[in-house]
């Protein structure tokens, strides 16, 4: 089956033989003898070439890709017009340093973010090459601007693994067992999460609760308001377990912010770009950040990240922060291209996909065992595996056991958190193609 949406191709998976394949095999042994360990692969998929929601592999089996490259590939993979950007590009200028000389495009790419980031007024704009970088970047221009060294974050949190990032990353002890110390002054609290919530309340009271947590306890103990800079979060957890907070968090935090001078830093590495039906995760829920961390689906696979704030907030002079690669002409190009089609078309068509499947998967926890709970936004989606929906004990066994079936029936998915999987599937995804994948993990979870 073919159809075409934005000018990507688009179809399902078929699956040639047993997996992996004799020649995914071959280079998995090769890799186990290279290549870091530390990498986590849920299971032998070997990629060769992808095409809108499909990812072939090296023995030509075609998968229906539900991770996108952990939420990367948003115009799906090889977009066509992502494709000639780069490759337009490529043959013109590859690298000069936007750190130290001047490129057309990143001012043009900086001019756009500046007037899609949520709220208003003048805004600049920083460019590394990943999440963890534009992570680093806000945490550091937090500090710079406040003159405070002290932040508030969450567990279950992902910010990426470099020693400033990894220092606000609470997801899983692995993460930053052995790595010690990591930069101090980074205060963790649990995430307003009305399914899970340790703030033992009804859906909403949780934020408040959580305001609690922060205003009549960190800081009347630990935590000197007047040294906090920033609080740090991501408006919809992703590695955390795809974890939707309410509204009501936003408001209480943008209260303690404003209350105590401290910024309030938004991490959209994962929920931005589109990928929840909106170009940020933040939109759903009317706030807005001081500083907004961006990468992953910004640039459809191009290594990219972006951190932007106010003019005012932003002000520190040249060589306080920089990046060799960060910007690359390369990058950019598909960034422009990328966005174009996301306001074109894909965001669109996230929230309308996206809402397509809430439709049916809304009905699992009362329709499976193992489905404690359904929640996402747009085209970001998590599914929590329990052994009982009552006692909502966890069960991560449920949820690996699903992923392989997965893969086995064609379908990537990945999991998040300790036990949920996540559905991040590229946001060219067809109904067609959201019924398969539904459809496969059902059969799955039949099993
Ligand atoms: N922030 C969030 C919310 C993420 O999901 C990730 C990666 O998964 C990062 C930061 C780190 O991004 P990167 O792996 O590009 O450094």
């Amino acid at each position: 089956m073919k159809t075409e949406l934005g000018g990507a191709r688009v179809e399902l998976p078929a699956i040639g033989g047993p997996l992996p394949g004799p020649k995914a095999r071959a280079i998995i042994e090769r890799d186990g003898k290279a290549v870091s360990p530390s990498y986590t692969r849920s299971y032998p998929l070997v990629a060769k070439r992808g095409d809108g929601a499909i990812v072939e592999d090296v023995d030509g089996n075609r998968f229906l890709d539900f991770s996108a490259g952990i939420a990367v590939v948003s115009t799906g993979h090889c977009h066509p017009r992502v494709v000639e950007a780069i490759q337009r590009q490529a043959a013109e200028l590859i690298h000069m340093s936007g750190t130290d000389f001047f490129y057309e495009n990143m001012v043009t790419l900086a001019e756009k973010l500046a007037a899609l980031a949520p709220g208003g007024g003048e805004r600049r704009v920083f460019f590394g090459n990943s999440g963890a970088e534009a992570v680093e970047a806000a945490i550091k221009l937090a500090r710079y601007h406040t003159g405070r060294d002290q932040f508030i974050a969450f567990t279950g949190a992902f910010h990426g693994r470099t020693m400033g990032a990894l220092s606000f990353t609470g997801s899983k002890p692995v993460q930053r067992r052995g790595f010690g110390p990591l930069v101090p002054g980074v205060h963790h609290i649990p995430y307003a999460y009305c399914y899970r919530c340790v703030y033992g309340k009804e859906p909403e009271t949780c934020a408040v609760e959580c305001a609690k947590v922060i205003e009549e306890q960190l800081l009347k103990t630990i935590l000197p308001a007047e040294d906090t800079a920033a609080i740090v979060l991501e408006p919809v957890q992703g590695e955390g377990g795809y974890i939707v907070p309410p509204r009501k968090f936003f408001d209480e935090l943008r209260r303690i912010a404003d209350r105590f001078g401290m910024l309030l830093v938004f991490d959209e590495v994962q929920s931005g770009m589109g990928r929840t039906g909106k170009m940020w995760a933040a939109e759903h829920f009317g706030a807005v950040p001081d500083i907004l961390a961006v990468a992953k689906g910004i640039a459809s696979g191009m290594p990219l990240g972006a951190t932007v704030a106010s003019a005012d907030i932003m002000r520190w002079p040249p060589g306080a922060h920089a990046s060799t690669f960060g910007g690359n002409p390369v990058s950019v190009a598909a960034a422009l291209v990328t966005i174009e089609l996301l306001e074109q078309e894909l965001i669109a068509n996230a929230a309308r996909v996206g809402e397509h499947m809430m439709n049916r998967l809304r009905g699992w926890p009362g329709k499976y065992r193992v489905v404690g709970d359904v929640r996402g936004l747009g085209l970001m989606i998590g599914i929590e595996f329990v052994n009982d929906r009552e006692t909502r004990e966890r069960n991560p066994e449920a949820r690996d056991r699903l992923v392989q079936r997965c893969f086995e029936r064609g379908v990537l998915v990945l999991g998040a958190g300790p036990n949920s999987v996540r559905l991040s599937p590229p946001l060219t995804l067809t109904r067609d193609q959201a019924d398969f994948a539904m459809d496969t993990i059902e059969e799955a979870l039949g099993d």
